[in-house]
């Protein structure tokens, strides 16, 4: 979904879609071809992207977006931030809990079960392990992408950034949502 901008904000079913497009508050952009969606009155093609009419405001500032493992994954590139390891990962806090460090984009790095253990409750400079990249609230694409880990390719042009990477570490959350009245057809 684009916001009115043209900027990518988020991402919906298709049924969801389909209800903005039939109230006129979204005009479509991409559709998959030769595949239609049908109720009882209506056939349509089925939307891939659609643009927002009136422009929504989103938070601007991602650092208020909420945090997940697969969030921090995939702004980290799926690589643990002490050794680079690309499998085991787990959310390490820069400065530990323990020493009263917060959950906070700031401080929350992919890490790998090996080096979590070995950095264990230290400090960064007692353990000698400091992030590869300094952590900061990730560019608004990364949810882009957390919502649909298998990006259409139809979506890419309008994607600034393609971050999909380990992705057998990536859940399925994409939805088909075609739901109830609506079924897609081939
Ligand atoms: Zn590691």
């Amino acid at each position: 979904m684009l916001n009115a901008t043209y900027e990518p904000i988020n991402v919906c079913t298709v049924r969801r879609a389909a209800v903005l497009l039939l109230k006129e508050r979204a005009e479509l952009i991409e559709d998959r071809t030769g595949t239609t969606l049908h109720s009882a009155t209506e056939v349509m093609p089925r939307p891939e992207v659609i643009r927002l009419k009136r422009y929504a405001p989103v938070p601007r500032h991602t650092a208020t977006r909420r945090i997940t493992r697969r969030a921090i994954f995939a702004r980290d590139g799926w690589a643990c931030q002490y050794c680079d390891a690309k499998s085991d990962l787990t959310v390490d806090h820069v400065i530990p809990r323990a020493k009263g460090g917060g959950s906070t984009w700031d401080n929350v790095v992919a890490c790998c079960a090996p080096c979590n253990r070995r950095k264990g409750d230290m400090l960064p400079h007692v353990a000698k392990m400091h992030p590869r990249n300094t952590p900061r609230a990730p560019h608004p694409d990364v949810f882009i992408h957390v919502a649909a880990p298998r990006t259409p390719s139809i979506w890419e042009p309008w994607l600034r950034v393609v971050a999909r990477r380990g992705e057998a570490l990536v859940e399925s959350a994409a939805s088909a949502g075609s739901g109830e009245a609506w079924a897609t057809a081939a």
